[in-house]
């Protein structure tokens, strides 16, 4: 798995082969049963049933990383962040921020195109009650790492959507970049801010998640400080 995903030579090469996936015994038969039992409102639809692949140019300035695909969101649609209330969320603030062409995702074909940015998730399949475990965690790395190489020339701020990415971009940091973390570790928060010397500057972002925007812990506004945040870092016009 680590080897095919080395091999990767591009995005595209890399978004067909993580596809293609079946390292984590768990998540591969949670994400086939989501797939085969549906929810009642999609049951007329094909699901994915999947790994998600990521989103976004090959040339962007700003990453986003998220957690996992949801199971009825990009493990039906096969796009991340893509048919749920997380993806309505995350989109009409990137919509407002000039980094998409629309306010909404719904499905892999609606048009949704992305500008300097690219959407990725720390783990590709969509885990049991949002969960992924640690091991299933180091199992899916290899993508994550090779994806961030394969935009390292242009990146220069990564967003990252809730205590698990934050957490998730200290390994790529030493993969990727070749340094050691910082010790300690910063803290997660929202608006947390952590830069080192020749690497993207790290942002915290309180996820997207229902839980956290229907209760207003979340709201667009702190979304759009964020992205201007991350604009301005990344020298995104
Ligand atoms: S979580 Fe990652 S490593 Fe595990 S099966 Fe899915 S794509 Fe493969």
């Amino acid at each position: 798995m680590v080897a095919r995903a080395a091999r990767a030579t591009d995005l595209t090469d890399l978004d067909g082969a993580v596809s293609d996936c079946f390292a984590c015994p768990r998540l591969v038969a949670w994400r086939e049963e989501v797939a085969r039992v549906k929810r009642a409102a999609f049951r007329d639809q094909d699901y994915w049933g999947r790994p998600v692949p990521g989103l976004g140019p090959p040339d962007a300035r700003i990453a986003i990383l998220g957690l996992a695909p949801a199971a009825h969101g990009g493990n039906r649609t096969g796009r991340i962040f893509t048919g749920d209330r997380s993806g309505d969320v995350l989109f009409a603030a990137l919509h407002r921020a000039g980094l998409a062409n629309q306010p909404t995702s719904v499905s892999a074909d609606d048009g949704l195109t992305l500008r300097e940015t690219r959407i990725f998730s720390a783990v590709r399949c969509a885990p049991p009650d949002n969960k992924p475990t640690p091991a299933e965690r180091d199992t899916c790395a290899p993508w994550v790492h090779r994806e961030v190489e394969l935009i390292r020339p242009t990146l220069r701020v990564v967003v990252a959507l809730g205590a698990f990415a934050w957490a998730a971009w200290w390994p790529v940091l030493r993969q990727v970049y070749g340094q050691r973390p910082p010790t300690p570790r910063p803290v997660f928060g929202h608006g947390a801010h952590w830069s080192g010397e020749s690497v993207p500057a790290l942002l915290g972002c309180y996820h997207v998640s229902q839980q956290n925007t229907f209760t207003g812990r979340l709201t667009p506004a702190m979304l759009d400080d964020v992205f201007t945040r991350a604009k301005q870092l990344s020298g995104v016009d």
